[in-house]
């Protein structure tokens, strides 16, 4: 097995390494390691868990260790998709470099730009940042790319995800055209193949996927669910979710949810807290300092469970959790296969259980095509199709008041309501009270509605293809349509540019070699422990 000491790291690099308690490389770092060293560009497919961070962070740091940064003139620079995974690649920056005297900067929403350009101002020699804040900066005058020596770009088939790909290429075509690249991607999809092609430069390709028989160290299951009734189906399914907790115990030790919309992560979050569970959100919609605390809270333990969206939580350095619930069905099969991988990580036993409605059933073959393994059914706990009718929450049509319109016009309320609002006032704190509690808790305030513009495509009635997929990608751009020139990012530091210009990036360089092979109907078969490296020059 390589070791650290044989890739040539710089010796304070290798010390922190050493401190960080790393016995030996990962395959990705074993992989990626030596051709950054020697200035190639590398494109590594690779997801979060595997040490993709440090396999780019280690060799740059290595090259930066001599020379010094210039006044606006950062000497590398990170991309990263979200504010989160930004931060993240900061902190293995200071980890890494603590012997160096390297400069960074962090340049992500929700900072004021003052600070940041302060810092900018007096050179440093990594840049992290979301693609939006950097263009921010670089329009405001305040930064220049013309002495970038390598390029980071993480995660870019988030990054294709939410659209920030043609920030990515103007990004390209603003630093020198020989600057080293290293691109990393969990998957290949054409239109990252077209960006490798385009930008990377005879690349040492680097795959690493975690093998899809090892998947069996996480033990999955579907609950196979249908609503009593149409307006009782998202309070049902909340009862689900308390039930399938329960059902674990002491088992479940923590648990991320997932949701796949950021209104129903806010809903399930309350819900669960007004039923005594430790529970709390994060989606791109929350405060940065809110999303920050919430995340370390679940990191020291402090918080039991996450409820979260696919991209906040994509890409995040969380420990390895007991539980992962699919509260919804991902709309794209390969998230499905990123929301377990939080669990059973490291050899560790893990449990991943999701909930499929009616109207998910195409999405959930999807699943179990790419994963090639049938999911096992578990009982729905409330019993097929019918449920206790004190089940159904009071105000649950009105909890679910982001709904279209047309179907609260209806002449069914009168008579039914009564019962209903009876119910609304007889909310419970106590978990042990679930079956019969009504879920009120689940109501979003009006206001909540108000900030939550994307409920419009809450309707379980519409799932069409592109809604699900704006719903799964939460830190997406919110106003495409926005003027690029002195608007500032959006709150999810994740910058809300005009996307619509595209093309060819002055500066790029020729295409040469070998582009990467795109892997088509590849089965991202990472959910395994093992590791299978592959690299070719
Ligand atoms: P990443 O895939 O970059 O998100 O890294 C996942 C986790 O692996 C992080 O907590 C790293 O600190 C840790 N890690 C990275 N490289 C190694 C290594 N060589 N040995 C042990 N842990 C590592």
């Amino acid at each position: 097995m390589t070791k650290f000491s044989e890739l040539n790291l710089n010796a304070k690099v290798l010390k922190a390494i050493d401190e960080a308690g790393y016995e030996s490389p990962t395959p990705i770092q074993a992989g990626a390691i030596p051709p950054a060293l020697e200035g190639r560009d590398v494109l590594g497919i690779a997801q979060t868990g595997t040490g993709k961070t440090a396999s780019f962070t280690l060799p740059m740091l290595s090259l930066l260790a001599r020379g010094r940064a210039r006044a606006r003139m950062p000497r590398s620079l990170v991309l990263c998709p979200t504010r989160e995974l930004a931060a993240q690649v900061a902190e293995n920056f200071d980890t890494y470099s603590k012997h160096l005297k390297l400069t960074k900067a962090l340049l992500i929403g929700g900072v004021s730009f003052k600070e940041q350009e302060q810092i900018i101002d007096k050179g440093v020699d990594v840049l992290i940042a979301t693609p939006g804040r950097l263009l921010d900066h670089f329009e405001r005058g305040k930064l220049i790319l013309s002495d970038v020596k390598v390029m980071v770009v993480d995660e870019a088939d988030r990054m294709l995800d939410m659209g920030f790909i043609p920030d990515i290429e103007r990004i390209f075509g603003l630093t020198p055209f020989t600057r080293q690249t290293l691109f990393f991607s969990a998957t290949m999809a054409p239109e990252i193949e077209r960006i490798t092609n385009t930008f990377l430069s005879n690349p040492a390709r680097v795959e690493v996927a975690r093998q899809a028989t090892a998947s069996e160290t996480i033990e999955q299951g579907v609950v196979m669910f249908k609503g009593s009734r149409r307006d009782r189906e998202a309070s049902e399914k909340r009862t689900v979710l308390r039930k399938l907790i329960d059902a674990e115990g002491e088992k479940c030790t923590n648990a991320i949810i997932f949701c796949n919309r950021k209104t129903d992560v806010d809903i399930v979050a309350k819900s669960l807290k007004k039923y005594g569970y430790d529970a709390a959100p994060i989606h791109g919609d929350l405060d940065q300092s809110q999303r920050t605390r919430t995340l370390e809270s679940f990191r020291a333990g402090n918080l039991k469970i996450l409820v979260a969206s696919d991209v906040a939580a994509r890409g995040l350095d969380v420990p390895s959790v007991s539980h992962v619930f699919n509260f919804d069905v991902p709309s794209h099969a390969e998230d499905y296969v990123h929301r377990i991988g939080r669990t059973g990580r490291a050899g560790r036993d893990g449990k991943a259980m999701m909930i499929c409605s009616p109207r998910d059933e195409k999405n959930f073959d999807a699943i179990e095509k790419l994963i090639q393994k049938e999911i096992p059914r578990i009982d729905n706990p409330l019993g097929t199709g019918k449920s206790d009718d004190s089940e159904a929450p009071a105000k649950e049509v009105s909890a679910e008041g982001d709904k279209p319109k047309p179907r609260r016009t209806r002449s069914r309320r009168s008579k039914s309501d009564a019962p209903r609002d009876a119910a609304e006032t007889a909310p419970t704190e106590a978990k042990t009270e679930t079956a019969t509690a009504p879920d009120t808790a689940s109501e979003p305030k009006p206001e909540a509605a108000a900030e939550a513009p994307e409920a419009a495509q809450d309707s379980p009635q519409t799932p069409a293809p592109q809604e699900a997929k704006a719903d799964s990608t939460d830190d997406k751009p919110r106003s495409r349509s926005r003027s690029r020139r002195g608007k500032s990012s959006d709150d999810d530091g994740n910058d809300s540019r005009d996307r619509s210009r595209g093309g060819q990036s002055r500066g790029q360089k020729p295409q040469q070699g070998k582009g990467p092979v795109g892997m088509g109907d590849h089965l991202p078969s990472f959910i395994a422990l093992s590791f299978e490296e592959r690299m070719t020059g």
